[in-house]
């Protein structure tokens, strides 16, 4: 599963906020591609983790014990694993025989800043399937200041282990990593920690034991691609009980009335999703956000794993400060998204980022108003209709973290015009239909493709209009799509190919529901010069669109 989870999004709520942390965003996306390759698109074989960590805060140490299933192919003779550059490794066995190594500096990444190669030489050669790597190593993890913590920084790690928090994810390379990130793993991971700290980890908690006076927790998650640990002497928490499931949020500093009010969006987003698509896939059934208390840090909603969301405290609180009513609704709407919206692969990730950026829209929508959901679908377009005009389409978006605008924004433009074509009934149930038929499984472009045309029928172009266009927005050439001329009555002169998204137009909306589109596409055209419609009218129980003479024709804004 080739995904690239590096999911950082920080922002107000509204959309003409948000698009000044985007630029950061795009840094770490674009970076993140130096060190993420596409796996192929089957599925893979997951790498089992059993890990025992002792972390020491006021010392910055960290020591682990690991037993660890890695796949391998018939006839390897080595391994190569990723384990962060200062950590010493003390001892090494493959299938119970000792086995040799040596190690390589990692390649250069700013996601992956402190990151060397580890060669292993196998003891005897491994016929196919697994190797079990028994490992123990321990270290200090370098200084690296947080993201954003000095103008123009070149080098970032947000990972951490200080007296005032530990935060661990897969950038420090804290444990060993033998496929790009991406691929799925199943963590098993004990925590221990000095008396007073509270850990939050990767999956389901087993149990929670006091040893010598350390609190000891035992945790669980079989479908990861990630082993997070968060931990702090002075968490509180807050827990809301969901349907088939319990919100649990972690804080230091910020303002109860913050966290009851983020936990009411938790609860609503979990609950508008749940209702469309039906039961999440996430293994625990607690979604875990947590506000480590950093300073900086990745921005947005920061980071997201199954079940569990890592966001920024300090960031936080600088933007209450400035606004007393910031939300991170849409951001972590998107986050939460992916508890469904996880099963596109390779190339075809970008329907995870689709689903998951239009559903954090439909969110804003449901949860905050109509017109906070235009104005995010503005923003959308502005960026969509900046793109060059070779910027990749969608069926052919290469998964490497550089099309960011075409995947998420572009994606969720199509989403919508989708909606807009079938009626939100036709189009809520086809996604649930879509994501009840494909989770766990990997899925590409070609399956996108197939089940939208069939479900969009007569205006089943329509998806290839959106899949294959390059650049910004789509523009319908002649007969792309099929004409209907029932109840359509046109005015002006026109070409076969402005009929087409009258047609849908007519075809999918209600004469008041037209009638707001086109309010909403006029307000489009003063920023833009590409309107095609000069006027909407119901006449004698038909509609009548006049098309204005030579403009090209933009169908998201139509239909
Ligand atoms: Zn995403």
């Amino acid at each position: 599963m080739a995904k690239v989870k590096i999911r950082t999004r920080c922002g107000p709520g509204t959309a003409r906020q948000k698009w000044g942390a985007v630029k950061f965003l795009f840094l770490l996306i674009v970076v993140a591609a130096f060190n993420i390759v596409p796996l192929a698109e089957e599925k893979a074989v997951p790498v089992s983790y059993d890990l025992k960590v002792r972390i020491e805060p006021k010392q910055g140490t960290i020591a682990v014990r690991g037993r660890i299933v890695v796949p391998v192919e018939a006839g390897a003779k080595t391994l190569q694993f990723g384990l962060h550059e200062t950590f010493a490794i003390r001892k090494l066995l493959v299938n119970g025989r000792r086995a040799t190594f040596s190690t390589q500096p990692g390649d250069p990444s700013p996601f992956f800043p402190a990151t060397r190669k580890v060669l292993v030489n196998l003891p005897a050669p491994i016929a196919s399937g697994n190797a079990l790597v028994e490992l123990e190593y321990s270290g200090r993890l370098k200084e690296i200041p947080e993201f954003g913590t000095y103008p123009d920084q070149k080098q970032a790690m947000d990972d951490q282990i200080n007296s005032r928090l530990v935060e661990l994810a897969n950038y420090s390379s804290w444990y060993p990593q033998f496929f790009v990130y991406g691929h799925p793993i199943q963590p098993t991971l004990e925590v221990s920690l000095p008396k007073g700290w509270i850990a939050i980890c990767s999956g389901k908690k087993l149990d929670e034991q006091e040893e010598d006076g350390r609190p000891v927790t035992r945790w669980s998650s079989p479908l990861d691609d990630d082993i997070l640990i968060a931990a702090a002497p002075n968490y509180k928490r807050k827990v809301i009980p969901v349907s088939d499931g319990q919100i649990e949020i972690y804080y230091t500093q910020l303002p109860e009335e913050f966290i009851n009010r983020e936990g009411g969006e938790i609860a609503a987003v979990m609950g508008l999703f749940t209702q469309e698509l039906g039961s999440t896939t996430i293994p625990s059934g607690t979604v875990k956000h947590v506000f480590s208390p950093k300073r900086k840090g990745q921005g947005r909603a920061g980071i997201a794993r199954p079940g569990m969301i890592v966001t920024s405290e300090g960031r936080l609180l600088e933007a209450l400060a400035k606004d007393p009513k910031f939300s991170l609704l849409q951001d972590v709407a998107h986050e939460i998204a992916h508890f469904w919206w996880d099963f596109g692969v390779g190339q075809g990730d970008w329907i995870n980022e689709a689903f998951a950026e239009y559903w954090s829209a439909v969110a804003v929508e449901r949860i905050v108003s109509e017109e906070e959901f235009q104005k995010v679908l503005e923003g959308y377009r502005r960026e969509v209709s900046d793109l060059p005009a070779d910027a990749p389409s969608l069926a052919k978006v290469p998964f490497d973290g550089s099309g960011f605008v075409v995947r998420y924004y572009k994606g969720s433009l199509m989403l919508d015009s989708i909606r807009k074509t079938m009626g939100n009934g036709s189009f809520y149930a086809a996604a649930r239909e879509f994501f009840q038929t494909y989770k766990g499984k990997s899925i590409g472009t070609a399956e996108f493709r197939s089940f939208w045309k069939q479900r969009l029928g007569d205006t089943g172009a329509l998806i290839d209009l959106w899949l294959d266009s390059v650049g910004g927005l789509p523009r319908i050439e002649k007969s792309a799509l099929p004409l209907c001329e029932d109840n359509l009555v046109a005015e002006g002169t026109f070409d076969c190919a402005r009929y087409i998204p009258a047609c849908l137009f007519h075809q999918s909306t209600e004469s008041r529901q037209a009638a707001r589109t086109y309010g909403g596409a006029t307000s489009l055209v003063q920023h833009a010069s590409w309107l095609i419609i000069s006027s909407y009218r119901s006449d004698h129980g038909k509609n009548r669109l006049r098309i204005a003479e030579g403009s090209q024709v933009f169908q998201n804004l139509l239909i």
